[in-house]
């Protein structure tokens, strides 16, 4: 149970405000997270780790010096969204690009790759290496599925360590994705763990049993066992991890064993015991083991133990020293403190001079924005119910509150004149920033997407409406990784893409193009009632899904439709100022 908090909807952000407070000499806090407080080398790599809060000491108790530059902390057991994640990833970056390291969860992915996309585009090279160490999330041949749990520590050591030793983007990145692909976990559960403020715990492990291969958030185990004795237990890990090890495993091992929450550490420490003559007895050797708290699960009554095979290269890593709040190894010279802007100043908006062309533009996005929010807000209730016959019935709410914020931060971005590269990249992050859920993150980078392609230009030609459909569609398949027939918004995005395009090749004008393209999206939309959902929360419902359409591509057919309408009519560029800009934009390449 959590009992020390006032509000349990600050819980986290307290939480973290406290950590900080008490760990100055290690780390700042930033929007979205926390940043070394000393100085990094100018030109190394920057490791940001990240997550939900509620596994302590991942990810903030592991910014330090040999370790992370920064962690993008989110809420409970929720992913940081995207603007966070590129707030601190750009307090970190010391000049020689970024690696983004984070456990493989959908939420975490969609944010993380978002801000990605975002520091790329902006010259900050930035690349991925998810963890996926838990064995019991997936079988071995589909290794890229599995979830990321303790693993996390050891991934995140040897990068941060190749990082502090100088080591370039492509050798961090490298080394991170080798430690991964030989590192496998499995944990269990005797109990389980209560949000700040819930009355209940996430999950229960009837008296006397123990669930093998729960997930860090309460995520189903894969099969319940009466409680075994410390060494049966024992036994039971190591030989799992043992039977699924890497093709190219040595002898030599670090072997970890991570306290869940509730655990003594006495308890742990006897398991251990229990572990390293197991691990001999299979011809191998513990090296440098770590016994204790590293990935908990707030209050969960659990352990996991990790295994990562080495090889030199990531023996030296491992070996080298480290310095953080929570995790300390070796000795290393004292830092000096960096001098940090304020938070205040760390937000401050960049001032930018937009063209004349780009600003009008950028009131028009506004005026479409405000247009999206009223279909959103006309078809919210419908949209709810579509998403509650196989998903968790959020959609029409988790696009509302994107809406809402996309719209208002459009909104206020063009009265001040900005391009409209600003105003769809504000819009975009509000939107994904407020709306949680899947289609937040998607919409959300694909706006900021479509903003980034039309940029801030002297002037704007038909073929830049094309480029920004284009970029809209990348993002989102880039993203959310969709195939066709998969049944999402995607099945309703690709055939919008191709119809648009053909039309704006063909010499449509922007409203007939997009007139014809959202009735072609609507149309996908209606014929994704005779598919089964295979991504996203409707996947496992997948029966009950069939003769309903998808809600995402039923939401993009609307949007699109009230788009296509708008725009056809000639309200957003009515005025004299917008009519050149109409002209520019709404002309098919063609039709001057
Ligand atoms: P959540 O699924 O997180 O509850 P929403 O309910 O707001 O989010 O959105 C659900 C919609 O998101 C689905 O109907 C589908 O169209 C879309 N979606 C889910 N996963 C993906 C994905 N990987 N790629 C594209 N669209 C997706
Ligand atoms: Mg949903």
């Amino acid at each position: 149970m959590t009992q020390i908090f006032d509000n349990p909807a600050d819980f986290a952000d307290e939480a973290l405000d406290g950590f900080v407070a008490a760990n100055r000499g290690y780390v700042a806090r930033v929007d979205g997270g926390v940043v070394r407080s000393t100085e990094m080398t100018p030109g190394h790599v920057a490791l940001v780790i990240g997550g939900g809060s509620g596994h302590y000491p991942a990810f903030a108790g592991l910014v330090g010096p040999g370790l992370a530059a920064a962690s993008a902390c989110g809420n409970m057991f929720a992913s940081p969204a995207a603007g966070q994640v590129y707030r601190v990833a750009k307090a970190a970056n010391a000049g020689g690009g970024v690696l983004l390291s984070y456990g493989n969860y959908a939420g975490d992915v969609l944010h993380f790759g978002q801000a990605q996309l975002r520091l790329n585009a902006e010259g900050i090279e930035t690349r991925t290496v998810l963890v996926t160490d838990d064995i019991a999330s997936a079988p071995l041949d589909q290794i890229e599925k599995r979830r990321g749990i303790a693993g996390d520590l050891t991934v995140f050591k040897i990068a941060g360590a190749a990082a502090e030793a100088g080591l370039n983007l492509d050798d961090v990145e490298r080394l991170a994705i080798t430690t991964n692909h030989r590192t496998r976990s499995l944990g269990v559960a005797f109990g389980g763990c209560t949000l700040p403020g819930a009355s209940e715990p996430l999950f229960n492990v009837p008296d006397g049993q123990m669930s093998l291969g729960l997930g860090i958030h309460g995520e189903p185990g894969i099969s319940e066992h009466p409680m075994p004795t410390a060494s049966e237990l024992a036994e039971l890990l190591v030989s799992r991890l043992l039977a699924d090890k890497p093709d190219d495993a040595g002898d030599r091992v670090v072997a970890i064993v991570n306290g869940l929450g509730t655990v003594k550490y006495d308890e742990l420490f006897l398991l251990f015991g229990k572990v390293e003559p197991l691990l001999n007895k299979a011809g191998l050797t513990v090296v440098e083991p770590e016994c204790g708290e590293l990935v908990t699960s707030l209050d969960m009554s659990g352990l996991s133990l990790t295994l990562l095979w080495l090889d030199d290269e990531l023996e030296q890593f491992w070996a080298a020293p480290a310095d953080t709040p929570a995790y300390r190894k070796g000795n290393l010279a004292p830092r000096t403190r960096r001098e940090m802007a304020g938070p205040e100043a760390a937000t401050a908006e960049e001032t930018e001079k937009a063209t004349a062309a780009s600003a009008d533009l950028g009131r028009l996005a506004a005026a479409v924005l405000a247009q999206v929010r009223d279909v959103v807000v006309e078809h919210e209730e419908e949209l709810g119910d579509l998403d509650a016959i196989a998903g968790d019935g959020d959609h029409g709410i988790g696009m509302r509150r994107g809406v809402d914020a996309a719209a208002a931060a459009g909104k206020q971005n063009a009265a001040a004149g900005a391009s409209v590269e600003r105003v769809l990249t504000e819009a975009g992050e509000a939107w994904s920033e407020r709306a949680g859920g899947t289609s937040g993150a998607l919409w959300g980078s694909a706006v900021i997407a479509a903003g980034l392609a039309l940029g801030n230009r002297e002037s704007y030609q038909a073929a830049d409406a094309s480029a920004a459909v284009t970029a809209f569609t990348d993002a989102i398949t880039e993203l959310g990784k969709a195939e066709p027939g998969d049944k999402t918004m995607v099945d309703a995005l690709l055939p919008f893409r191709d119809a648009f395009r053909k039309a704006a090749d063909g010499g449509a004008s922007l409203g007939s193009a997009l007139a014809i393209a959202a009735a072609a999206a609507t149309e996908a939309a209606r014929q994704t009632a005779d598919l089964r959902p295979l991504k996203g929360r409707a996947r496992p419902l997948a029966e009950k899904s069939l003769g309903h359409p998808d809600p995402g591509a039923v939401s993009f057919g609307l949007i699109t439709e009230r788009i296509a309408t708008y725009i056809e009519s000639g309200a957003g560029t009515s005025d004299a100022d917008n009519s050149k800009l109409a002209a520019a934009a709404g002309n098919g390449a063609k039709n001057d």
